[in-house]
């Protein structure tokens, strides 16, 4: 531990102010100090706050035992098998539900096999519960260790984090011998803080990485799938990716990519997306994940039958899909995407293009081909001939982009009719 620390900011010495705070996160604050107990905001919003950036969410730190968070907020559910937190959940009319995380401070002690004890006990067991300093030590980096005290206004911090978010790096807290193999989601999470914040990954964390990269692969498949579709979310899946890459940590996270090269761009493409404010689906990232190894097998070209590319594409989608528990709705709208690519390729060999062209998803497939062609370079002859036969297609009925032949069916709406959602 280093002697300078803690490091206690007063108001005057950083920027975070209550007015930047979510008001329902100040009131649990506020009650849980009036009950006597401790009490600071957490973790990542501290961080951003610091940063001069909008958190995402709130979360509140407390020595209150979860039995007793519960007792304080009636609006409120206890969740986590093995460390118990509490949801404080605000439904408001017209506003999404918002959930504000309150979890007591964690100790040094392990919470491997304390699952049915009651929470009111678990102290006694080995000291899951700690004091604030010992609960930030148990947190992932330095720049999420940091502690803000609403009592007087100061940052608190026992971990270095203020001294990292100077310098812009993400240094793992405490060993990387121990801490990655005890969560290897940490290194993915390594990774997506560095892309997001612009800072860099400290030397021996990133050697920790390196070393450890294989074991990202024992991590719960729910938990990478949840921090992949953050990154897709966020728009940040090719720079995270691509780094992830370096580092030797692409390949165990998804061995179905077995050529990289290619996929990189097109994530680009969808990440545009998420900046535009309309983040891609799940879907058109798996597409994009195994469509550059696809295409080294099966190639897009005039020739190709559809019977050969849809075998191609069964078995990479399904064992992405089946890895990460993803539905079957999204593995089959990821297959028609990709099925979607080879129809484009055939070109003029397509035969039923006015009924393809029409279809609700045609536009998002055409973009996707079109981005595609862009990396791959040589699907020049299939861009233009759809490009012909759609400007044709367009002046054929007026431009209004519909058809001549369109028809309509319509359906008499019968009571139980939901009104067509999908
Ligand atoms: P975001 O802006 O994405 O919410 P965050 O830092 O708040 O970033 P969360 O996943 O919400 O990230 O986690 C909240 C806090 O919990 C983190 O700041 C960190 O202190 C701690 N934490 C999260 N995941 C881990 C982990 N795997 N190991 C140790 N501590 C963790
Ligand atoms: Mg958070």
């Amino acid at each position: 531990m280093n002697a300078d620390l803690p490091v206690v900011l007063s108001r005057s010495q950083h920027p975070v102010s209550r007015k930047l705070i979510d008001p329902d996160a100040l009131w649990i604050l506020r009650r849980l100090r009036r009950e006597g107990h401790l009490a600071y905001l957490v973790g990542g919003a501290v961080r951003d706050l610091m940063l001069g950036r909008e958190p995402k969410d709130f979360d509140v730190g407390t020595d209150a035992r979860p039995s007793q968070i519960r007792r304080l907020f009636r609006n409120c559910r206890l969740i986590g098998r093995r460390f118990r937190l509490a949801h404080v959940y605000f439904r408001r009319k017209g506003e999404p539900e918002k959930i504000v995380e309150v979890s007591t401070f964690r100790g040094r002690g392990t919470w491997e096999g304390t699952e049915d004890i009651p929470p009111e006990d678990l102290d006694f067991t080995g000291n899951v519960f700690g004091s604030p300093e010992e609960d930030a030590w148990r947190r992932d980096f330095t720049i999420n260790g940091l502690f803000y005290n609403l009592d007087d206004f100061t940052v608190i911090d026992y971990v270095g984090g203020l001294a990292d978010l100077d310098r812009g790096e993400i240094r793992l807290i405490g060993n990387a011998e121990d801490r990655f193999p005890e969560d290897p989601v940490r290194m993915l999470r390594a990774v997506e803080f560095a892309a997001r914040l612009g800072f860099r990954i400290e030397k021996a964390t990133e050697a920790g990485i390196r070393a450890h990269a294989e074991r990202i692969a024992e991590s719960s498949p729910a938990r990478l799938r949840e921090e992949l579709r953050q990154l897709q979310q966020r728009g940040i899946m090719a720079p995270v990716l691509a780094e992830a890459h370096r580092l030797g940590l692409l390949q165990p996270l998804l061995p179905e990519v077995a050529v990289v090269e290619g996929v990189l761009p097109m994530l680009e493409y969808l990440d545009r997306k998420a900046a535009d404010g309309r983040p891609a689906p799940e879907a058109a990232y798996l597409a994009a994940l195994v469509l550059p190894t696809m295409a080294a097998r099966q190639p897009l070209e005039p020739g190709v039958s559809l019977e050969a590319a849809q075998a191609a594409l069964g078995p990479p989608v399904g064992a992405l899909t089946r890895r990460y528990q993803i539905s079957a709705h999204i593995r089959h709208t990821a297959k028609d995407l990709l099925l979607s690519c080879y129809r484009l390729a055939r070109g003029k060999a397509y035969r039923t293009k006015g009924k393809f062209v029409r279809k609700p998803e045609f536009p998002d497939a055409w973009s996707f081909f079109r981005a595609w062609a862009g990396v791959c370079g040589d699907l020049d002859e299939a861009v233009a001939y759809w490009e012909r036969y759609l400007a044709d297609r367009d002046k054929g009925a007026g431009g209004t982009g519909g058809g001549k032949r369109r028809r309509r069916r319509r359906r008499k709406p019968r009571p139980a009719d939901t009104g067509g959602a999908q």
